[in-house]
């Protein structure tokens, strides 16, 4: 292998210099147009988004160190995905119909406090990231939750119960959200697929909404914070 053909290669001094001017040209040129995008800032992105960054990203970059690509290409696709994006961000604003299309809806995860199954399912959202993502908000346990929708940047939205209004519901804390063994009168468990809460005759009894067997002892435990 020739270490010095991948480090060196045919690099004069005269192209590390003219690197150095195209680097300083392209980064003006990145930010006077993430500014002329119109967006604030970065938080989440939505796959719209996302694509469009990895659209820009070898066109920002090769042409900070390739010898023969002259920055005016660059700074063509640069024009032509900034009027794209702005064409198609005033077409989400004018139709429903585009955003959904090319951003996703917001989906129903929880509606008091049961997971929607259904939407549950059609989304590629695993139990876990779910579950995650509410305990990071402080949820204990779904009975908590009057809504939860996962927005289509990602973010979950979460409306609470009063706390007078608590229900019994699925346990979201690993030391909690765990297979019951013994069965208990008058108390409520909580199905671990779909959080449906009830106060059952055996432990092995099938849950009316997903058909799951599994029971975890549900919780009850007011929101803090
Ligand atoms: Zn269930």
């Amino acid at each position: 292998m020739d270490f010095f053909n991948i480090f060196i290669g045919d690099t004069t001094w005269t192209f590390i210099l003219e690197i150095l001017v195209r680097c300083f040209l392209m980064f003006i040129i990145i930010i006077s147009f993430l500014r002329l995008s119109g967006k604030r800032g970065v938080r989440q992105l939505s796959l719209f988004e996302l694509a469009i960054i990895l659209c820009l990203g070898s066109a920002a970059g090769d042409p900070m160190f390739t010898k023969d690509l002259p920055i005016s290409h660059a700074f063509v696709v640069f024009i032509v995905i900034l009027f794209l994006y702005r064409l198609v961000t005033w077409a989400m604003v004018k139709h429903k119909k585009i955003e959904d299309l090319l951003e996703g809806r917001a989906l129903c995860v929880v509606k008091d406090g049961l997971l929607v199954y259904k939407d549950f399912q059609k989304q590629s959202y695993s139990h876990d990231e779910f579950f995650s993502e509410m305990r990071q908000q402080n949820v204990e346990h779904l009975g908590q939750v009057r809504t939860a929708l996962l927005e289509s940047d990602g973010i979950l939205s979460l409306l609470y119960y009063e706390d007078e209004e608590v229900k019994w519901g699925l346990p979201l804390f690993p030391d909690a959200y765990c297979k019951a063994d013994v069965l208990k009168i008058n108390t409520f468990y909580s199905c671990m697929k779909c959080g449906e809460t009830k106060i059952l005759n055996t432990l092995d009894q099938e849950c009316s909404r997903c058909k799951h067997h599994s029971w975890a002892k549900s919780l009850k435990t007011r929101r803090l914070g």
